[in-house]
């Protein structure tokens, strides 16, 4: 007999609560195996909490760790793992994007022993244009540059055992980004395709801000390229530079010509470029700079008020 631990993020999510914990029950009561559903309230502003709370009473296998305000969804999952204790731990979202009909092929999958089933979009419906474009360009810019895999089109949805949930647990990075993390752990894993669904009801929680914090973090926790990128520019622009003297210096020896006074145009759009790449490669110094202050404070990852049919055990 295997014990399965289900994670469930939810903010502000009381019009899909109901739906998502009756479609839940029935996959896993299904599997005739153990299991707990464990939902992390993330600062829901709304009845979420309550709702959560009356059907804990009534199952017990209804889990809550309540936090005090809204840390973010990667966050909620890492507390997730944090307190979850079956052999295997499924990380889903709980707007029925991702079908809980699919939890089964991926037991199998670690019945059969992989211990990572991650669950790769081969479609999305209901998503705006916008989404979808800025996705499949944020996934495939991460690809290229990571020096390990993180597989694209993949989000959190997913299986791990016991041994990853453990490695995952033990890291204290602030700014996370659990799918990198968990293909940065290594162990045998494997992918299974899904047609990801349009949300059950309500609104996406992750508007632009969100979105673009997401994938910084991805990308400066993964990756130290966008911080060569000025010696690249630097170079090139050293070596144009020094052709341009060149040039300039054979004018004005040979012909006597003074291009430069009649250079307002160029010279101001020379400026005005160089400016722009020094701010830009300012920016991205700040990027890393301001990951590396939060992570130096060492602040607790997140804080709970209260849990609910758990132990209270607060590892971080
Ligand atoms: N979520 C969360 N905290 C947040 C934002 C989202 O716990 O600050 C949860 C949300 O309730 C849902 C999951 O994360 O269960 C994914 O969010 P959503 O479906 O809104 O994202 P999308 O699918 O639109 O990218
Ligand atoms: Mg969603």
């Amino acid at each position: 007999m295997h014990f399965y631990s289900v994670i469930i993020p939810l903010f502000n999510e009381e019009e899909v609560f109901n739906e998502s914990y009756k479609r839940l029950k029935n996959v896993m009561d299904s599997l005739n195996e153990d299991y707990e559903l464990i939902f992390i309230n993330d600062g829901s502003t709304d009845t979420t909490e309550t709702l959560v709370k009356n059907t804990a009473i009534l199952d017990k296998k209804v889990k809550l760790i309540n936090f005090s305000r809204n840390f973010g969804h990667q966050i909620a999952i890492s507390a997730g793992m944090d307190y979850s204790s079956g052999d295997a731990v499924i990380i889903i979202d709980a707007d029925l994007q991702d079908p809980p009909e699919l939890i089964p092929k991926m037991i199998s999958k670690y019945i059969e022993g992989y211990d990572v089933v991650y669950a790769v979009r081969s479609k999305r419906k209901g998503e705006t244009f916008f989404k979808k474009f800025s996705a499949k360009l944020f996934y495939r810019t991460l690809k290229y540059l990571t020096d390990f895999n993180i597989p694209v089109d993949t989000g959190d949805f997913r299986l791990i055992s016991r041994n990853v949930c453990d490695v995952l647990s033990s890291l204290d990075e602030r700014n996370r980004f659990v799918r990198g993390l968990v293909s940065w752990v290594g162990f045998n894993q494997i992918g299974i395709e899904y047609v990801r669904d349009d949300r059950f009801a309500g609104e996406t929680k992750y508007p632009l801000k969100k979105m673009l914090k997401l994938s910084m973090d991805g990308i400066t926790s993964f990756s130290v390229k966008p911080l060569k990128l000025s010696i690249v520019l630097g170079t090139i622009i050293m070596i144009i530079d020094f052709l341009y003297c060149i040039y300039l210096i054979i004018n004005k020896l040979l012909f006597n010509s003074n291009i430069i006074i009649h250079g307002w145009t160029s010279t101001l759009i020379i400026t005005a470029f160089l400016s722009g790449i020094q701010l830009l490669m300012l920016g991205i110094i700040g990027e890393y700079l301001a990951r590396i202050f939060e992570e130096s404070k060492n602040r607790p990852l997140y804080i709970v008020k209260e849990v609910i049919n758990l132990d209270k055990k607060i590892k971080k």
